[in-house]
């Protein structure tokens, strides 16, 4: 039902307008010189309880943040470099936009399972509920980036891919993949590139073949 709201008539002190102008003036002042007083008084260590309005110089400056404030994700890493990500798809199955797309693959490492050769979020279409978050049984992915900026002139430069997850400096595009290990990635035609030497050193036990070039087999 739509309600009417009436536009209140203006009184004749409000229509002479310089006695508002002053009030508004006055209103100014009172905050500007309350804030100072309070201000300089936390110089001295007074008056700590009474908090006092700062101008944030955003985008410069960035407010400080709650520690659950849920920011732009990252992928975090092993003491290698490699993701810890161990490709169980949970957060994919949980995100309730679809948003998360993985692709597993085998992990030479006897003990860890597979790992993503591929992983993109959609900002564009996450609603940062921070399910992915929760439901990662390796810690593997975090919402602490504190990065807010996450507008873009496209819908593809919103995509995170794996690049930008595990760098979260890093914003397409992308000038060049660093990633030490194989994956699927947009610079190299989608084709998985790297070796797993590369991480765990050439001889080491648990290094492979590299498969620079191999293409990746469908999930
Ligand atoms: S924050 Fe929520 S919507 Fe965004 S990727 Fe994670 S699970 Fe999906
Ligand atoms: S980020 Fe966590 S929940 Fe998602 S696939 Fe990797 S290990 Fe599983």
């Amino acid at each position: 039902m739509a309600m009417i709201i009436e536009r209140k008539e203006l009184n004749l002190w409000e229509r002479l307008y310089l006695p508002e102008i002053l009030r508004g003036l006055w209103l100014t002042s009172r905050h500007f010189f309350v804030n100072m007083f309070f201000h300089t008084a936390h110089l001295f260590g007074l008056f700590k309880r009474h908090r006092a309005a700062v101008t944030t110089q955003w985008p410069e400056e960035l407010r400080p943040l709650a520690a659950r404030f849920r920011s732009r994700h990252r992928l975090t890493t092993r003491e290698e470099g490699t993701p810890r990500c161990v490709g169980c798809m949970l957060c994919e199955t949980v995100c309730p936009a679809k948003c998360i797309t993985i692709v597993a693959g085998e992990h030479p490492d006897p003990n860890v399972e597979k790992y993503p050769v591929r992983f993109d979020i959609d900002l564009g279409v996450c609603v940062y509920c921070g399910y992915c978050v929760e439901v990662c049984p390796e810690d593997a992915i975090r919402m602490d980036t504190n990065i807010l900026d996450v507008s873009a002139y496209s819908r593809d430069q919103m995509k995170l891919d794996i690049h930008e997850l595990m760098n979260p400096t890093l914003r397409k595009p992308v000038p060049e993949c660093d990633l030490k290990f194989p994956h699927k990635c947009a610079l190299h035609d989608g084709k998985l590139t790297g070796s797993w030497e590369r991480v765990y050193g050439p001889g080491e036990k648990l290094s492979r073949p590299a498969d620079q070039g191999t293409e990746l087999a469908a999930r």
